[in-house]
């Protein structure tokens, strides 16, 4: 098998989760895969076959009786777990597939059949709780995938870096006190879902290993190159993970409907290749994006085709939407906190 290769996961019972109308919905992953048809990307990359977890895997992070309630209420027709996360009768076996997908995906690259990799899923997962659904999310694909990797595949360290613009709650609570995974989460603070202050650093023997950057509204594509270049890099070099998985939501977008941080499509594409760059001198380039949030379709598809691009060395990138015109705001502050709680 040649082994440059960059795999993604993707089943089309993730397009059979849907609710016309909510802001998470099919069309997201439809533009994704048709842009990426467009432009010739999706012939370069290979698919994973693709499969459902079992329920003991997906317990790996969730109580039983949660994977089982989520799989009766589908049967059952589904409904609303809670205001924001709809289930109908597919959605078990979606969020299933994404867990499965996550898994397989990741021991590939781990394994080194596979160099890099992006898993196309939905649901998403990086507000899921233990014992129950939130903000769109059903199970913790990203948290799951990082827990198998580093306690089943012979390699121990896993970083987590999460760029969605909503604070990974879930991947938080989800991977709990382990020293050998190192959370990175940069979200628009206060907001949506209310946590991942500054003080948050992780508890007992992960004192330290939960990295939160909270960001005001407006900070865009200069903001968070200071952010990359004074937290994240320096995290990850002094963490020196085996693998990077990242949670790749595309919401921190000036244009999308649902934040206000003001990054463009070229600062997510800058954003994207210093993770892989970083990958490359840490960890023999063994990362793998999952797919969590972004609402506006454009800067979905653009955003997912740039990341793939970056993952298979393609310099070329696309930009259609352009940059805001705002005036940032200042970060220094919460820069000089980070780096001392830190010690970077
Ligand atoms: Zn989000």
């Amino acid at each position: 098998m040649n082994t440059s290769t960059t795999g993604i996961a993707f089943d089309p019972i993730f397009l059979k989760h849907n609710q016309a109308g909510h802001p998470e919905n099919a069309k997201r992953l439809e533009f994704i895969i048709s842009g990426l048809k467009e432009n010739g990307l999706l012939s370069e990359v290979k698919r994973i076959e693709s499969r459902q977890a079992e329920i003991d895997e997906i317990a790996i992070c969730h109580t039983k009786e949660y994977v089982e309630y989520v799989k009766e209420y589908c049967e059952k027709e589904g409904g609303y777990f809670d205001p924001d996360t709809y289930a109908i009768k597919y959605s078990y076996f979606a969020a299933a597939t994404a867990v499965g997908s996550s898994i397989d995906l990741t021991k590939s690259v781990i394994i080194g059949t596979l160099n890099n990799g992006f898993a196309l899923l939905r649901p998403p997962g990086h507000h899921a709780l233990a014992n129950r659904s939130m903000g769109f999310c059903l199970f913790g694909n990203i948290a799951i995938a990082a827990k198998i990797a580093s306690t089943q595949t012979g390699i121990s360290k896993v970083a987590i870096v999460d760029f969605d613009v909503h604070h990974g709650n879930g991947t938080q609570a989800l991977i709990g006190d382990d020293p050998n995974i190192l959370f990175i989460s940069t979200h628009q603070y206060p907001f949506y879902p209310g946590t991942g202050s500054i003080r948050e650093t992780g508890t007992g023997a992960a004192e330290g290993k939960i990295v939160n950057i909270p960001l005001q509204a407006g900070v865009g594509d200069k903001g968070f190159k200071v952010v990359y270049e004074k937290v994240v890099i320096p995290s990850l070099e002094i963490f020196k993970p085996d693998i990077i998985l990242v949670s790749a939501g595309y919401d921190a977008h000036w244009d999308d409907p649902l934040a206000n941080l003001n990054l463009s499509l070229t600062g997510y594409n800058w954003i994207s290749r210093e993770l892989i760059k970083s990958s490359e001198k840490i960890c023999s380039g063994k990362i793998i994006f999952f797919l969590e949030g972004g609402y506006n379709l454009k800067v979905l598809s653009s955003g997912v085709a740039n990341t793939i691009r970056g993952l298979l060395g393609i310099e070329s990138f696309e930009d259609p939407l352009g940059k805001p015109n705002d005036e940032e705001p200042t970060i220094e502050k919460v820069i000089n906190e980070l780096i001392k709680i830190h010690r970077l």
